[in-house]
């Protein structure tokens, strides 16, 4: 199901759209997993979320890193932005960089 299918296209329900939350990647439209993915970022509870001087070491850590591979880490498979935003999180490789 796509966003507009999910509240009957534009004009929809509610007049706006809104995210389909049982779509899987291959079924959105290009380029909307990532603002999904940025929109789960800025959504994250500030108790669990990683501050901003954090995150940007964590993400420089991972730019130079040979696992960092379009946006994913190759060990774990996640998207290292969404890893790195969650304060507990660590980086995944047996000598971990952060
Ligand atoms: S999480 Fe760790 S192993 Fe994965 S890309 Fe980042 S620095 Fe590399």
């Amino acid at each position: 199901m796509t966003q507009e299918q999910s509240t009957g296209g534009e004009g929809g329900i509610e007049g706006k759209l809104r995210i389909c939350k049982k779509c899987l990647i291959r079924e959105m439209q290009e380029g909307e997993y990532f603002k999904n993915m940025y929109e789960y970022i800025a959504s994250l509870d500030p108790d669990i979320k990683s501050d901003d001087t954090l995150y940007e070491a964590r993400l420089a850590c991972c730019k130079d890193c040979d696992n960092l591979l379009n946006g994913m880490c190759r060990i774990c498979g996640c998207f290292v932005e969404m890893r790195a935003a969650v304060r507990k999180n660590y980086c995944p490789a047996a000598e971990k960089r952060w």
